[in-house]
């Protein structure tokens, strides 16, 4: 994979120079900004925490708008930088209130129209749950899953998974002082809108790992967007030697994409399996720093009719965990476009959850959310693969030189 960071402003796809966004970025990366404008070093620290508090706790659009910062470095700032988020190129309503954003990254460089990418937002009674992706596509090729037919994969930047953030606080009035756009969901209890993370929209977060934990760190700092490190979960389809550093460096909840209790099968279903078997992924579970009762983790099982439903699976799964504190997520299998499998018939998924409940795990079967936008987990497949022919054919020409801002598998 491939990643081009551009530090100057780069053409949009409608061709204008774009300045580069502020939001997003680390407190060294707020740091390397001032640097460029010539703040001395001295003044740095204390400015990158006034920046840190109008972007990331104020939500603040405008340079203008940060009053505590002196008119003179404001200009300054707004002439080389802007506050701007990724455009917003389709927003969906469920019926059942879970919200779907198309949402498109600034370019990256010359040859790079800005790539899209979906995030969703998934109200319940008790939170408000963000699903964000952390590559655009995916380059594991799970044979049920929607995202792993796009062709086109690149990491996202650490700014780029932040920002999912901030555009769903954004849309939803969620900063303070603000007030919810035109048909926004707002909660009626008070709280913040957003109280819970999940990695489990488009790609596979551990292997963008720096990325992943850099805006795991932005997300979680407490003078910013504060949402604490138990309500951000990981989901993994089994890279096995980064699940020992996720628990160290990021310290969040952890999901593991299980699916199968066999390896021929898993081998089929998640063909990283190959790679690292059930055996070796359980044992890496079994080691993750800091579990306990209150800590375990969720091990995802999406049910798929007449291949890993059976009474016998259950049982095998329930064996497989003993000794890991867990929780058991049984997913209903989202059908896509063309996809060859079914989801298990609900008698079946009862019989499969009531095994399971049985063994000493609570409430496993998770609704499908957004079905009706293609919301749900498995289903997210932006468009950006509309540009592969096109992004080939400057991958060919660029092979002379310049690297690519997009990277085909
Ligand atoms: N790449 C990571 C995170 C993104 S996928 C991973 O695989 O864990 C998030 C979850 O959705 C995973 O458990 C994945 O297996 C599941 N999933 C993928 N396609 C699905 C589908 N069509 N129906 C139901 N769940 C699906
Ligand atoms: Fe990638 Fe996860 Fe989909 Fe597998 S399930 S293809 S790892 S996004």
């Amino acid at each position: 994979m491939t990643e081009t960071v551009s530090e100057m402003a780069a053409p949009a796809a409608d061709g204008v120079l774009r300045r580069p966004s502020l939001v997003g970025r680390t407190r060294a990366g707020l740091g390397d900004a001032l640097a460029e404008i010539g703040v001395p070093e001295k003044e740095r620290r204390m400015r990158v925490g006034q920046l840190w508090n109008w972007i990331y706790h104020y939500g603040v659009r405008e340079f203008d708008a940060m009053t505590t910062i002196g008119k003179g470095l404001r200009a300054q700032l707004a002439e080389r930088f802007s506050l701007d988020l990724p455009e917003v190129t389709a927003e969906q309503v469920s019926t059942d209130g879970t919200r779907k954003w198309l949402l498109r990254m600034p370019s990256t460089g010359p040859h790079d129209r800005g790539a899209e990418i979906e995030c969703v937002y998934i109200p319940e009674v008790d939170r408000g749950t963000l699903c964000v992706s952390s590559q655009v596509g995916c380059t594991l090729t799970c044979t049920f899953c929607h995202t792993g037919t796009q062709r086109l994969v690149r990491n996202l930047k650490t700014e780029e998974i932040v920002a999912q953030l901030m555009v769903a606080r954004e849309r939803l009035g969620d900063f303070p002082n603000r007030k919810a756009p035109d048909g926004a969901f707002v909660p009626n209890d008070g709280g913040r809108f957003v109280s819970n993370i999940v990695f489990m929209g488009m790609g596979e977060p551990l292997y963008n790992f720096d990325g992943v934990r850099d805006a795991i760190d932005v997300i979680s700092d407490d003078q910013g967007l504060s949402l604490g490190r138990r309500r951000i979960t990981v989901s993994t389809s089994g890279v096995v030697p980064q699940i020992g550093p996720l628990g160290e460096e990021m310290g969040t909840m952890l999901a593991i994409s299980l699916h199968a209790v066999r390896d021929d099968l898993r081998n089929e279903l998640v063909p990283l399996n190959k790679k690292y078997p059930i055996k070796d992924l359980l044992e890496a579970c079994r080691n993750y720093p800091g579990l306990s009762n209150a800590k375990r983790i969720t091990f995802e099982y999406v049910m798929l009719k007449g291949v890993n439903d059976s009474d016998a699976e259950a049982r095998e799964l329930v064996r497989l965990l003993k000794g890991i504190p867990a929780k058991i997520n049984l997913i209903p299998f989202n059908p896509w476009p063309g996809t060859r499998y079914e989801c298990s018939d609900w008698d079946r998924i009862e019989r499969f959850s009531e095994i399971v409940f049985r063994a000493g795990y609570a409430s496993p079967v998770r609704t499908p959310r957004g079905r009706d936008i293609l919301a749900a987990c498995g289903q997210l497949k932006s468009e950006t693969e509309k540009l592969s022919a096109r992004a080939r054919l400057m991958l060919e020409q660029d092979e002379a030189g310049a690297t690519p801002a997009v990277a085909a598998e």
